[in-house]
């Protein structure tokens, strides 16, 4: 339960995370104190127990042909009792420590020598990602690696070896049975070389697959609404409402999302532009379009503020169009929401803006056309799914996001999804200039803050905080917000304070101030990340920098050069900083551009940290890296593709067994289901 591991396959499929060399065994005296592991091998001589309580301990005596050291327990003192026996031979791996003029292990891994034989090879020892309760039971490392060569070398259990032969021939990889033996208890780093190609290999192979199988089914499937006419809404709101020149890149999007609408496809785009390239705008002009046609719209934010930031926007914007909007989030309270859902039923809601509230099962439209993701790492593969059934046809979805992906990752990931790309910022926007500092500059930043506050505009402190935590530390936050208000004293100056754990009326009441300008100064956790959009806030100042992801960074520079006055993000990092941190923040002060800003991030981080990919439940890859192992990715896709390409129903006998995996695993996995 603890590792989730319920059956035979799931074990072997549970990866090490790493091998330590245990083909050197030492002497007890050649033992020194800068070794981080040792290995030494030993005669139990005497076992005692000492202590009381919390101080209570095991203590055996090992000793080898000229010398003895201590091996100590604290834990799971009645299951080893019962393992050693005195008069054995063990091997005894672990970290040495020195005390008292002798070294001893604490917690050693021990191995029983029968016949002066070891049983398992002496090669790289897999470790294992484990829990400390399980260690305590005896589960530990190699625990796990002797269950899986076990299991590996019955001959009941049969690897299922699904690639054809002429594809491992050609990308020279070894079997399915091999590649798991040898990932498990490799001889040398060659076979686990070997090992991990394969493996990895096979995992870039299915996640292509997938995705081709779902990139099928849409295009064959799904019909779409079709969108045929530019109507009056679209018109008078572009001639009379509209207070800017749309850009270049905006009207290309929208003409490419508009020849998606007639196509009698269901449309699913990946709409992509930088912080504040201006992407709600067309999701509304979209919108107009829709409901032109008779159609109703929905925008899903992630976050409350976010939802009523839009609902507020789009309602002043749509003032005079005679169409309702309407916003439904997690904190509606009943009556409105009784009143809201038969009104939608009923179709007197035109837009319905909200959170995940929107997809719930008894949200009912009278006739959902076009459905907009804003900022979609929050969302999942699954939760889009859920929209498709709000409908027979299913809606047109456009997904928004500022976090922009990098190539072969879009190709991976989202290959279900068409991209449009906002590659322009509205005119007159200056970039925002960062400048990273530290704690020794506090004077000098603050008064900066006043002349930006006396002169009108107004400004963010970011400070860190584990917002999931349920036990949110907010000393961090107040101690910033008593030295800002030291700086800022009222009544002169008004500061606000947002967190995560406030109620969603106090966010938004301490949102309403900022953005209305009574408040000067807006104190804040990473809440504000995405999409607020406040244009004359012109000072982003993040504390502890370097404890934010290169992508979180990016996204809270994004909240400011919103308007047409210069801008600043200040990075108060610590003097000391980890190269990866040195390389983040100097990405930040290099660059502005979003993509570039991405890549890097993907690279300092690996794509298993980007926010929401995990959670996407599309990228189900234990051991195979997007970034690092590009090229197999490559060679997996060539291999995925040319198969489909020549035998598109997998009917040839070289593709029995793989038709039959796919088909199983399709079945678990609910793949079709998902687009
Ligand atoms: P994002 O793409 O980050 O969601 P927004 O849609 O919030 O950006 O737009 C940021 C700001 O830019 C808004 O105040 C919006 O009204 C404004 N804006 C959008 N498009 C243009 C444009 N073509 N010209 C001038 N301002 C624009
Ligand atoms: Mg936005």
């Amino acid at each position: 339960k603890e590792l989730a591991i319920y059956n035979y396959g799931e074990l072997i499929k549970h990866f090490p995370f790493r091998y330590e060399d245990r083909s050197i065994v030492l002497k007890v005296n050649e033992i020194t104190k800068d070794l981080p592991h040792i290995q030494v091998k030993g005669v139990v001589k005497s076992l005692r127990h000492e202590g009381t309580g919390k101080g209570k301990r095991l203590i055996c005596i090992l000793i080898d042909s000229e010398s003895s050291m201590e091996l100590i327990w604290f834990k799971g003192i009645n299951y080893i009792t019962k393992y050693i026996e005195i008069g054995k031979e063990y091997l005894c791996f672990g970290k040495p420590s020195f005390f008292n003029g002798k070294y001893s292990i604490v917690h050693p891994e021990l191995t029983l020598i029968e016949n002066n034989q070891l049983n398992e090879n002496l090669g790289l020892a897999a470790q294992y990602p484990l829990t400390e309760s399980l260690k305590r039971r005896g589960i530990d490392s190699k625990f796990i690696r002797n269950c899986a060569s076990q299991i590996l070398k019955n001959p009941l259990f049969i690897v299922t070896d699904y690639l054809p032969k002429g594809v491992k021939d050609y990308y020279d990889l070894i079997s399915r049975q091999d590649a798991f033996y040898n990932i498990h208890t490799p001889i040398n780093l060659s076979y686990l070389g070997k090992a991990q190609k394969r493996i990895k290999f096979d995992e870039f192979f299915m996640l292509q697959f997938k995705m081709a199988l779902l990139n099928k089914d849409r295009k064959i499937k799904l019909n779409g609404f079709i969108f045929g006419q530019v109507g009056d809404l679209f018109k008078t709101y572009y001639k009379d409402h509209l207070g800017f020149e749309l850009t270049n890149a905006q009207k290309r999007v929208i003409k490419e999302i508009r020849k998606d609408m007639q196509t009698g496809h269901q449309m699913n785009r990946l709409l992509q532009g930088d912080v504040g390239s201006g992407k709600t705008i067309v999701a509304l002009l979209i919108g107009l379009i829709a409901i032109d046609n008779d159609f109703q719209v929905c925008i899903m934010a992630p976050t409350e503020i976010l939802a009523y930031q839009h609902y507020e926007s789009i309602s002043k914007e749509t003032e005079g169009l005679n169409i309702k909007v309407d916003i439904l989030t997690g904190s509606t309270k009943k009556s409105k929401r009784v009143d809201l859902l038969s009104k939608l039923a009923a179709g007197e809601i035109h837009i319905l803006i909200g959170t995940h509230a929107l997809i719930e099962d008894r949200v009912v439209y009278k006739n959902l056309g076009l459905a907009v993701i804003d900022e979609q790492h929050r969302f999942g593969v699954v939760q889009r799914s859920k929209l498709w059934s709000k409908n027979s046809i299913p809606p047109h979805v456009l997904v928004m996001t500022a976090t922009p992906i990098p190539r072969t990752l879009a190709m991976t990931v989202y290959g279900d999804l068409d991209s449009s790309i906002i590659d322009e910022l509205p005119k007159g926007r200056k970039p925002v200039i960062t400048i990273k500092r530290n704690d020794n500059d506090r004077l000098k930043i603050m008064h900066f803050v006043k002349e930006e506050v006396d002169a009108g505009r107004q400004v963010y402190f970011v400070f860190p905080l584990i917002e999931e935590s349920d036990k949110l530390d907010l000393k961090d936050l107040m101690n910033g917000y008593n030295m800002v208000a030291d700086h800022f004293p009222l009544p002169k100056y008004q500061i606000g304070l947002m967190h995560g754990k406030l109620r969603p009326d106090e966010k938004r009441q301490v949102m309403d101030l900022f953005q209305s300008g009574v408040t000067n100064i807006l104190i804040s956790t990473t809440v504000i990340e995405v999409g607020v959009n406040v244009p004359n806030a012109s000072v982003m100042i993040i504390e502890n920098a370097e404890r934010f992801g290169l992508s979180q960074l990016h996204q809270l520079r994004g909240r400011v050069g919103r308007g047409s006055d210069s801008s600043y993000c200040i990075l108060v990092g610590s003097h000391k900083l980890s190269a990866n941190a040195r390389e983040r923040l100097g990405a930040m002060v290099k660059t502005s551009n979003g993509f570039e800003i991405a890549a890097k991030d993907l690279k300092l981080r690996g794509p298993g940290n980007i926010e929401g990919l995990e959670q996407s439940g599309i990228l189900d890859l234990k051991l195979a890296d997007i970034v690092k192992d590009e090229d197999l990715l490559m060679k997996a896709r060539e291999a995925c593709y040319k198969i489909l390409e020549y035998d598109p129903k997998l009917e040839s006998p070289d593709h029995i067994i793989l038709k039959k995996y796919i088909e199983s695993r399709n079945k678990k996995m609910g793949w079709s289901r998902i687009s």
